[in-house]
């Protein structure tokens, strides 16, 4: 009685962490994440193996509140064999309207910021963590981030890239699971998805704090160098 009770609140638990976009939980990481599994049976994801399917797969798509305010979906740009992913959080006005990743202002200092240190934009892949705008550029709620996050992950798939460099906070404690501060995040790979995960600040950010250009640059370097653990 004991045992199923504990069960119940464990099922109660991880229900919880799985709506807030929580697919890791810490401690015995084998049996938890298989009781995790069976305690939040999900949709099967097909198996794709282009980006092509992967947009396909999408369609029209109205998993969360999102669908409702966008006028396109940004799925994201690139060559599908990129080296390096680039993860921000979701589009904004002038992304939601073109329906391309990271254009308008923020989108010319990555250019910039690629350019800096010899990278160029068609060599990379560049999406979000959510592909529809939320509301006044808020950041995406938990539930828009869980029901975005199979796409995400099919693209990480089918791209196998080497590195993944998140933008900005929002981008990187959700890709890691963490409430870090992006103080504390930016600069130190991690791992997640199964590929190596460098955090940096936002271009929108960069642009609204310039002084925090140098330490941007630093970590593009860093993520052009590849992890060092
Ligand atoms: S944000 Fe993602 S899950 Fe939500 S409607 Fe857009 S594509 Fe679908």
């Amino acid at each position: 009685m004991a045992d199923s009770r504990c069960l119940a609140d464990l099922a109660d638990n991880l229900a919880c962490r799985s709506r807030l976009g929580l697919t890791k939980v810490a401690g015995s990481r084998g049996e938890m994440e298989q009781l995790m599994e069976a305690v939040m049976p999900t949709a099967p994801t097909p198996r794709l193996s282009s980006l092509a399917q992967v947009r396909q797969w999408m369609g029209e798509c109205s998993r969360c509140s999102l669908s409702q305010g966008r006028n396109k979906i940004v799925f994201g740009s690139g060559p599908e064999d990129a080296r390096i992913m680039f993860i921000g959080e979701g589009p904004g006005e002038q992304e939601d309207r073109q329906g391309l990743p990271f254009v308008g202002p923020a989108g010319k200092l990555l250019d910039a910021m690629l350019a800096a240190v010899g990278l160029r934009r068609e060599q990379v892949y560049i999406a979000n963590i959510v592909k529809c705008r939320p509301p006044h550029n808020r950041d995406p709620q938990a539930d828009e981030v869980a029901a975005c996050r199979p796409f995400l992950e099919a693209q990480v798939k089918v791209i196998a890239p080497q590195a993944i460099c998140t933008l900005g906070r929002p981008a990187a404690q959700s890709l890691l699971a963490s409430d870090a501060p992006m103080g504390r995040l930016r600069g130190r790979w991690s791992l997640a998805l199964g590929v190596p995960v460098l955090p940096t600040y936002h271009p929108a950010y960069l642009l609204r704090t310039p002084e925090a250009k140098a330490l941007a640059y630093a970590d593009l370097k860093a993520l052009v160098k590849g992890p060092t653990t």
